[in-house]
């Protein structure tokens, strides 16, 4: 073990840990953040290669799904229950923002206080006011296109850069939401339409979650990494941590990680912060177990794991005369409907959902569904180009039942027992996705439509919950300041410590956590040993 004085060890270079990590290393602590994954090349994103859409078949190393991509960093993650979800993830420095579209919508304030509002769950020990601040100074960071004066959401500061374009598909839905007399906007996107900060523009070339080569998409290895490691945070590439360690006294200590070639190393650090995703985190904690944890690291109230929640959605497909080219534009989303976020009791479930407008993937992907045979191209060339999307985001609301334990009979390449998932979805979320497909048919008929098809639900890549924050031990694993309840030290933050899941896209927010937990971190900074 190297001589070291770091102040504080930050797990996972994703979303999360990159904004946390700038922040303190701005305010002048020593960070350091040990990643599993390595830094990856734009020059080799799929997006700048003809043939980029295979990545979406099950080898492709670039596929969404840890569990296809089968790259050495990657850990599998079986899936059980009713509803096994279809995991999605990235493990590299950027995390899962390598993949990830952009979509930065924020938390309504009444998704952090449900129990208040609607007697179901519980509620945040933060308001949205105490995170505001924190949205507002992300999106300052990482460059946001869209436009204020929303009337859905509080209001906001004016957007970095003009709103991406809404394209033929966008202005197809905004007919269909303007004859019905619902709730439009553009939707705010971290990518950015004009340069902003060093960064090129979006070119419009719709690929983005098989990488960004323009660098316009805010992936946080383009956004925050190079600004911390300016200011001095170090990042150690191809570092797996296989447990937190914990001294007699019951404070975090370090970890101990496998380097990249495979040898165990130790290191130590004041603070520690984990931030691996709501699966990679309460993976961590439930591996790394001692005489004082003996059920995983926080795991007093034995949470940790538990009310797992992943927005449950559908992809529905408007079919329609003329060509939408849905496929051109960023990936992401330009336009959104929240005229069903919110709780209304005759619809016989409690919160709501959001309906996002949704470009599509290229031809390989639409034609995979269609039978091969002499009808193929006929049938092909009857939903492509001609499809205008909806996705639904569902509100989830969190069910002990859902869950991520440990699965001894899958290891990673370091030999790390794996993650277990097993989800199945509430009655609530049920009721939701069908009124949710119900309205998306009407809006999308309305709107000109000859046909709507709907695929079975499935889940978006959300992963959230595993180590809630509530307002002490036995409610929650960390408190109001992403603290870990029993251990004076040691910080989760991620989406893990999301009480409630809202019915929207969750990095914003779990980025807007991170910096108010690097705010929190520094504060105390006195108690640092
Ligand atoms: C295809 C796709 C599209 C998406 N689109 C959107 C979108 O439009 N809008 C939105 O809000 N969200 C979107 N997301 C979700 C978004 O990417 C995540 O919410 C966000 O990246 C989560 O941030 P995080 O820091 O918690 O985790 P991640 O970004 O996943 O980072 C976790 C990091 O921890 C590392 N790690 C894990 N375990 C260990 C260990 N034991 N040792 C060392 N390192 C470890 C991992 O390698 C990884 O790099 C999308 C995700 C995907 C996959
Ligand atoms: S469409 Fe824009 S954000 Fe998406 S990959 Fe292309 S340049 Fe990047």
């Amino acid at each position: 073990m190297r001589n070291e004085d770091i102040d504080v060890l930050v797990i996972g270079a994703g979303a999360a840990g990159a904004a946390l990590s700038w922040s303190l290393t701005e305010k002048g602590a020593k960070v350091v953040c040990l990643e599993q994954g390595g830094w990856i090349d734009p020059s080799t994103f799929p997006s700048l290669k003809s043939d980029y859409e295979t990545q979406l078949t099950r080898e492709g190393d670039f596929n969404l799904s840890p569990n296809f991509r089968n790259r050495k960093e990657d850990y599998p993650v079986t899936t059980h229950g009713k509803n096994p979800p279809f995991v999605m993830m990235f493990n590299a420095v950027g995390g899962s923002t390598i993949h990830w579209q952009g979509i930065f919508p924020r938390f309504h304030p009444s998704d952090f206080k449900v129990k208040t509002l609607d007697g179901v769950a519980d509620d945040w020990p933060i308001s949205y006011w105490d995170l505001e601040p924190y949205y507002d100074l992300n999106d300052k960071m990482l460059g946001v296109s869209g436009l204020a004066g929303d009337p859905a959401n509080p209001p906001r500061s004016k957007r970095q850069t003009p709103p991406l374009p809404l394209g033929k598909m966008g202005h197809t839905l905004v007919k269909g939401f303007e004859k019905l007399g619902w709730h439009w906007w553009v939707n705010d996107h971290g990518i950015i339409s004009e340069p902003y900060n060093g960064r090129s523009p979006c070119m419009l070339h719709g690929k983005c979650i098989f990488g960004c080569p323009m660098g316009a998409k805010a992936s946080t290895d383009r956004t925050y990494w190079p600004l911390a490691m300016e200011k001095g945070a170090e990042i150690r590439t191809w570092s797996r941590v296989k447990e937190v360690t914990i001294s007699k006294k019951g404070r975090a200590k370090g970890a101990i990680y496998y380097d990249k070639n495979g040898n165990i190393q130790e290191i130590k650090a004041k603070v520690v912060v984990v931030c691996c995703n709501g699966i990679g985190t309460p993976r961590l904690l439930l591996n790394s177990k001692s005489n004082l944890f003996p059920d995983g690291l926080g795991n007093s109230s034995g949470l940790v794991g538990k009310n797992f929640m992943t927005h449950p959605t559908h992809f529905i497909n408007g079919i329609f005369e003329e060509s939408m080219d849905s496929h051109f534009g960023p990936m992401g989303s330009p336009l959104f409907s929240q005229e069903f976020y919110e709780t209304d009791d005759n619809r016989g479930f409690k919160r709501g959902y959001m309906l996002l407008g949704e470009r599509t993937f290229g031809p390989l992907f639409q034609a995979q569904d269609i039978p091969w045979g002499s009808t193929h191209h006929a049938e092909f060339g009857k939903i492509f180009p001609h499809q205008v999307g909806l996705t639904v985001v569902a509100d989830d609301l969190p069910e002990e039942t859902n869950t991520v334990t440990l699965d001894d009979e899958e290891l990673d390449s370091d030999g790390i027992a794996a993650a277990k998932v097993t989800y199945s979805l509430s009655e609530n979320s049920k009721k939701m996705l069908d009124h949710a497909v119900e309205k998306s048919t009407e809006v999308l008929m309305v709107a000109g439509a000859k046909d709507v098809i709907v695929p079975p639900p499935t889940n978006l890549a959300h992963l959230m919950g595993t180590a809630r924050m509530g307002t002490n031990e036995k409610n929650s694993v960390v408190d109001k300041d992403n603290k870990v309840h029993s251990v004076s030290n040691l910080f989760v933050v991620d989406g893990s410590s999301f009480t409630t899941g809202a019915g929207v896209n969750p990095t914003s927010t779990i980025m807007a956590l991170a910096l108010r937990a690097a705010d929190k971190i520094w504060e105390k900074r006195s108690d640092w040993k």
